[in-house]
């Protein structure tokens, strides 16, 4: 192979799944890699298209290989069911077999990007023995870190009993050429793959049980937004329960109670799959969205309520700001556990949040906490200091290149 040819434009395949909190972060990456004049192929869905354009890649739809889906696994998909959500990603990755194979074929990528929850994004890097950079938007999940997840007996009995019908669709793709061990051997990180995460050393549980020569601990990959220094006459209060798992009418009333007659302003983004009516009427001190740009408001905020996805609690602390803390998910329990550690939240239990009184009681204390602030305000530091979107595009153009100089 010539030099020029080495150092020529690479061809990578990006793999995500359909989810806000998977594709945001990659976003400013492959950004970055089409600057520097790459080729990404961003195989994703038709809500994701236009972010995924502006940023420069070539988008390729993937709606029309998402499997069919009856009531009862709808139902299951709502409650977040893990073996729910391996299923329709190992059907997808049969679906999307014969298309890949095409483009593989045709195209010949130099590697493949694939989120750690995208099941045909790692097996088809599997099948064809493409080099694979692992794209965590989560904190790294091996058995160490893996330790803070705290899943209900709900979501254990889910998977327990979720395992003859996950072994069924793995024999499925075998005849297809992929082999997988388990989903959740697809799902955890491996010391000896490739892997960008999105957060930093310092946040990251167990982060020196992970291969140093394989991890790249990038920070929150965020729009950059300064935080608004200005004085406010009153403190800005904002909730995000996210995007996946935000149908909670009876938490915004009990935020909307606890906040109503108390000298702050209250936002609250409810989803776009939410009624916003429901809440009506609404105090003057309180504003509902379906959807805001969260950068922009936690710039302005001095208080986040928060489900703990690993994005909102990082792009709140990027901003310096504090969190109240009510996770709904094993995972996202880890990421409070850890903004706990941090000093820079605190926890909301159940009964609290049941309470108008009780809410607005650690409201009115977090708003006057200045370890709190100081410790969100460490951590904004800490990921500031991080390699951000230019160095895991670094690290994908040398892993790029690492491969085609072995091809
Ligand atoms: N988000 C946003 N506006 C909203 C609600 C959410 O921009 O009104 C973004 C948020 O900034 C984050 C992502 O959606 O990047 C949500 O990801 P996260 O991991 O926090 O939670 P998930 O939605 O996956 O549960």
């Amino acid at each position: 192979m010539s030099g020029t040819e080495q150092n020529g434009p690479l061809r990578i395949f990006w793999f995500c799944i359909p989810a806000y909190g998977h594709t945001n972060p990659t976003i400013e990456v492959v950004r970055e890699l089409c600057r520097r004049g790459h080729e990404v192929r961003y195989y994703s869905f038709a809500d994701f298209r236009e972010k995924i354009e502006d940023a420069g890649a070539v988008f390729v739809p993937c709606d029309g290989y998402l499997p069919p889906i009856d009531a009862r696994s709808e139902r299951r998909l709502r409650r977040v069911s893990t073996t729910e959500m391996s299923v329709q990603s190992f059907r997808t990755t049969a679906l999307m077999d014969a298309a890949l194979a095409q483009d593989v074929a045709a195209l010949r990528p130099d590697l493949i990007v694939s989120d750690s929850a995208c099941f045909w994004g790692k097996l088809t890097a599997q099948k064809y023995g493409l080099p694979l950079v692992c794209s965590t938007t989560t904190f790294a999940f091996n058995e160490h870190s893996s330790r803070y997840m705290h899943y209900s007996a709900a979501e254990m009995a889910d998977m327990i009993l979720g395992l003859p019908r996950l072994n069924r669709e793995l024999a499925r793709l075998r005849p297809l050429g992929y082999h997988a061990k388990s989903a959740l051997d697809i799902v955890r990180d491996k010391n000896d793959v490739d892997t960008i995460v999105y957060t930093s050393a310092l946040f990251q549980p167990f982060v020196e049980t992970f291969d140093p020569m394989h991890f790249r601990f990038v920070g929150p990959s965020v729009k950059a937004v300064e935080p608004d220094r200005a004085p406010r006459p009153r403190p800005r209060v904002y909730v995000s329960l996210g995007t996946v798992i935000n149908s909670h009418p009876e938490f915004y009333r009990n935020c909307i109670a606890a906040l109503r007659d108390e000298p702050v302003d209250l936002l609250i983004s409810c989803g776009l799959a939410f009624d916003p009516a429901c809440l009506d009427p609404l105090p003057a001190n309180v504003r509902v969205e379906p959807y805001v740009d969260q950068m922009e408001v936690l710039a302005q905020t001095d208080l986040f309520i928060t489900h703990c996805g690993m994005n909102s609690a990082s792009e709140a602390l990027y901003m310096g700001v504090p969190e109240l803390l009510y996770p709904l998910t094993g995972e996202q329990q880890a990421v409070a556990r850890r903004v706990t550690e941090m000093g820079a939240g605190r926890l909301l239990t159940r009964a609290e949040a049941e309470s108008p009184e009780r809410i607005r009681a650690v409201v009115h204390d977090l708003l006057l906490d200045g370890g709190l602030k100081r410790a969100a305000e460490a951590m904004r530091q800490d990921f500031l200091s991080c390699a951000g979107p230019a160095g895991a595009a670094d690290f994908i153009e040398q892993r790029g290149r690492e491969a085609r100089a072995q091809s």
